[in-house]
């Protein structure tokens, strides 16, 4: 596995693959891997030739007050990882190299960032958008490989490939859990073990809510008020529990048959979020 922290370097290493026909995945982390990330390497790597895993903490994306100095930062065992899932190259780029002067252009994708993550953290989809973009012309991957845990994100993402004609397959890849059904996330380091049971509750909170929803007794802005109802009794401050169309994350109507519950709650000062998928027979 080759290091690279040089966007010129990497790129003359990518011309060599594409030049000998071969195929490039491409993951985009922000590090502290996990084995949510490692799910994501291992569909790449059963997709392409050679697969390309960048690790880079994006200023962009996170709000004054929020975590950016804090973010874990683990490389060595990041690498380590990475090496022993036999990946290609690593590519970990410094803040200079990714924004090297005063930028004046930003994707932001409209509608899609506003809601919901992007309605308590506001810019967040556009450091997003943008700095995923930068990365896809800097790797120029045929396929790029995203977690479903961030269902906004992948959202996000999905919106901007499609509206910039961007030559790249977005692939979508479930979420992994722990054993008590916790997302996998970098931020559960920030959780005392006690936190970590707690925020199980989390997912099954969402289940209950797929199985009302199945039921079709309440309405759905009356599931939604009773899970908040019970997080916020079991010591969580919900930011948003929202059964949405998945199209474009809009609150979902009966007749929607494709819906995804979101769910953002912190624990303390840690910000977590989650969500199922159910597709509704009517
Ligand atoms: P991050 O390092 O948190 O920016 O995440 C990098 C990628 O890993 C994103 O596409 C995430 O959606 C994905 N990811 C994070 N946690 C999980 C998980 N538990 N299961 C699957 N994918 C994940």
């Amino acid at each position: 596995m080759q290091c690279i922290t040089d966007i010129k370097a990497l790129r003359e290493l990518l011309k060599q693959w594409r030049s000998a026909g071969e195929s490039i995945a491409f993951v985009p982390t922000m590090g502290n891997l996990h084995a949510g990330h490692l799910q994501l390497v291992n569909r790449a790597k059963a997709q392409a030739d050679r697969v390309v895993v960048s690790i880079f903490v994006n200023p962009t994306q996170f709000g004054v007050g929020e975590d950016f100095s804090l973010y874990p930062r683990t490389e060595q065992a990041d690498q380590e990882k990475l090496q022993a899932a036999a990946v290609d190259v690593v590519f970990m780029p410094s803040t200079e190299a990714m924004y090297p002067v005063n930028e004046l252009t930003k994707v932001s994708v409209s509608e899609v960032s506003e809601s919901h993550c992007g309605a308590a953290r506001p810019g967040h989809f556009d450091g997003v958008a943008t700095v995923v973009c930068k990365l896809f012309n800097i790797v120029q991957p045929d396929k790029a490989f995203f977690g479903e845990k961030d269902f906004q994100q992948l959202t996000v993402i999905n919106a901007m490939v499609a509206d910039l004609n961007l030559p790249v397959v977005i692939i979508s890849v479930p979420t992994v859990r722990e054993s008590n059904g916790l997302a996998m996330s970098s931020r559960n380091g920030y959780l005392t073990a006690q936190q970590r049971e707690q925020a199980s509750q989390l997912y099954q909170c969402l289940c209950a809510a797929k199985r009302l929803i199945q039921a079709k007794q309440l309405s759905y802005v009356d599931i939604e008020k009773l899970q908040i109802k019970f997080l916020t009794e079991q010591g969580f401050r919900v930011d948003y529990f929202s059964i949405c169309r998945r199209s474009d994350l809009q609150a979902a109507e009966h007749e929607d048959a494709e819906i995804v519950i979101l769910v953002a709650a912190r624990i303390g000062k840690t910000r977590l979020i989650d969500n199922v998928q159910l597709d509704i027979k009517n």
